[in-house]
């Protein structure tokens, strides 16, 4: 059971303002899974939480800036943020008619048991589990009206970074493939 007491004055919350872009989101990810709650402070309603840390979850992130990054050193180009197709995808490959999208393991319940980012946190499951398995349930609902609609998606998860080689074989195989 999450406590006030357990956490005030002993969380020290640098300003995000200082954080590196991209750091913030996992930095804020880490100390909501170690206190319990969102962001060191209890004066939140979940919903106000919940739209201040979708706020900084929608910035160009870590995860996605590196995929793009890799890709576009891989010779491929891309589109961003198509507002206009299901789930607003990250990279958009308009002619080869695919679409990739760069998962946070947490935020989007990386359904791999041995995904170690994708824990739930200890406390406070009955706020997080609906919110997180609601974000699950409505990218499956994205990609298959993006697939309905003739295009092919790869999720990139953000546990798969790690290995920089690997992640470029998928990349190339996915958008090499014509069949
Ligand atoms: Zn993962």
């Amino acid at each position: 059971m999450w406590r006030k007491r357990d956490v005030a004055g002993k969380v020290d919350v640098p300003n995000p303002a200082k954080v590196e872009d991209g750091t913030v989101a996992h930095y804020l990810v880490d100390l909501a899974i170690k206190v319990g709650t969102a962001v060191g402070t209890d004066t939140l309603t979940p919903s106000a939480r919940s739209e201040r840390m979708g706020r900084i979850r929608n910035r160009d992130t870590g995860p996605e800036m590196r995929v793009r990054r890799l890709a576009h050193g891989m010779g491929y180009r891309y589109r961003l943020y198509r507002a206009d197709l299901p789930g607003k995808p990250d990279l958009v490959f308009p002619s080869r008619r695919k679409i990739i999208f760069v998962h946070g393991c947490f935020w989007h319940r990386h359904p791999d048991a041995g995904c170690t980012l994708a824990r739930l946190p200890k406390s406070r499951l009955d706020f997080w589990r609906p919110k997180l398995e609601g974000n699950r349930a409505r990218d499956l609902e994205n990609q298959k009206k993006l697939i309905e609609n003739g295009w092919r998606v790869l999720v990139v998860w953000e546990c798969e970074l790690r290995d920089a080689g690997r992640l470029e074989r998928t990349l190339r195989g996915f958008l090499d493939d014509e069949s």
